[in-house]
């Protein structure tokens, strides 16, 4: 069987306007002819039907672009992994996949279009299976880290420490999916807020969403002593040692992945000086402040420079952290890192990039959420 990307893009373009019912569909079929398989996913299942259409666009959309697609089938091969995917799973996705899409592309469909997904499909869970078999053996698909401290910085954000049975291999700036006790099965990502230790301890600075699962769980019901679970670390926001200067731009949260990228900076190598934008709506929210004004006393290649949003009577640098980052001066010939807020991030990104910085000097960790 051959592949033929432009049979599965054509049927999966059908489909794609009723993404929401299809996914539905999909998941039902799946836990009726595999009910043993419901234990394996959370309880509600929305965030889950998402992520499977954003991943199955992303997959569909890239079938002609071999390179980025084994890059990303080999994350989402690793990934699964420590969700308990095995081998054996993947027939049961397929006949599921398959289903859905006879009857929602139903228009379209005929058998050489079942073939063609057929033959997508073999191909996709090849790489995945791959990925996963090859990481097994050398490091667990998942790592048990018991809580060592909790330190509540306002009363919606937690820095947390961690100390992990077995070492986490991980680099600056990378981010892992966190489950906690409270919550079986449900996954959310959070950034390493620290470069690597010896003694083997990662930070994690977390926001509470007001109606999150597993944030609300971990600044409100954790607690020394409690233990959580942690996937394998992913992203590709890393220090790029390109020996320029630096620039990093944090909103809120977004600090936890620039924090442990100049950790490795300014302990590593020659230092380039290095700027840091830190912003918050609000002084009080700049819940790392101090530890951040720590760090620069010891090392005076680094400048902090806070920036409050929303509040007009702050003292120092005020406004949105992308129009304060354009306003101070020209960066095109720094490293960039950015991390924050969706908007935030998009807006300091394009205005970067109208001032000259070229995109590749750009790095940025996937998308957030609102906050
Ligand atoms: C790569 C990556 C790294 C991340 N690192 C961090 C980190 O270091 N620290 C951190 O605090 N968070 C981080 N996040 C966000 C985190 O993964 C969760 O999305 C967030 O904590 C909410 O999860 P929840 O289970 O509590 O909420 P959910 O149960 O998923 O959502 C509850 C409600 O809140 C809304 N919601 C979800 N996320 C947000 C948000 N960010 N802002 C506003 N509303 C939201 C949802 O739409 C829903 O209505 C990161 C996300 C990504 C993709």
């Amino acid at each position: 069987m051959s592949l033929n990307p432009r049979l599965v893009k054509e049927s999966f373009a059908v489909v794609e306007p009723v993404a929401d019912k299809a996914a539905a569909y999909f998941y039902g079929r799946l836990f009726a002819e595999n009910p043993h398989l419901r234990a394996m996913f959370p309880p509600a299942m929305d965030v889950q039907r998402d992520r499977l259409f954003t991943a199955l666009t992303r997959i569909v959309w890239s079938l002609d672009s071999p390179g980025g697609l084994s890059a990303l089938l080999d994350r989402l091969g690793r990934d699964h992994r420590g969700y308990g995917v095995v081998a054996e799973h993947y027939g049961a996705v397929e006949s599921a996949l398959l289903a859905t899409l006879r009857r929602f592309a139903a228009e379209v469909w005929d058998a050489e279009t079942e073939a063609a997904w057929s033959a997508a499909y073999a191909a996709v869970a090849d790489i995945m299976i791959g990925s996963a078999e090859s990481e097994a053996g050398i490091r667990p698909a998942w790592w048990s880290a018991e809580v060592t401290g909790h330190e509540l910085r306002t009363p919606d954000i937690a820095v947390i420490t961690l100390r992990t049975a077995g070492r986490l291999p991980y680099l600056p700036g990378q981010y892992v999916n966190v489950q906690t006790a409270r919550w079986p099965r449900v996954w959310r990502p959070f950034s390493i807020a620290n470069a690597p230790r010896r003694d083997g301890t990662v930070r994690l600075h977390v926001r509470a969403v007001p109606g999150g699962w597993v944030s609300t769980a971990l600044v409100g019901h954790t607690r020394v002593g409690d233990t959580v679970t942690l996937g394998s670390p992913l992203g590709t926001m890393t220090p790029q040692g390109s020996g320029r200067d630096i620039l990093c731009v944090a909103g809120g949260t977004g600090l936890a992945p620039i924090k442990a990228i100049l950790e490795h900076v300014i302990t590593s190598g020659p230092r380039p000086r290095i700027h840091l934008l830190y912003g918050a709506r609000t002084a009080r929210e700049l819940y790392d402040l101090p530890d951040l004004t720590r760090m620069a006393s010891g090392f005076p290649s680094l400048r902090v420079v806070p920036v409050v949003s929303g509040d007009p009577g702050y003292g120092g640098l005020r406004g949105p952290l992308p129009e304060v980052t354009e306003r101070l001066r020209r960066w095109d010939d720094h490293e960039i890192y950015v991390c924050g807020p969706a908007g935030m991030v998009g807006e300091t990104v394009r205005r970067l990039r109208r001032n000259g910085t070229p995109s590749a000097a750009i790095l940025r960790d996937p998308v957030r959420g609102a906050r």
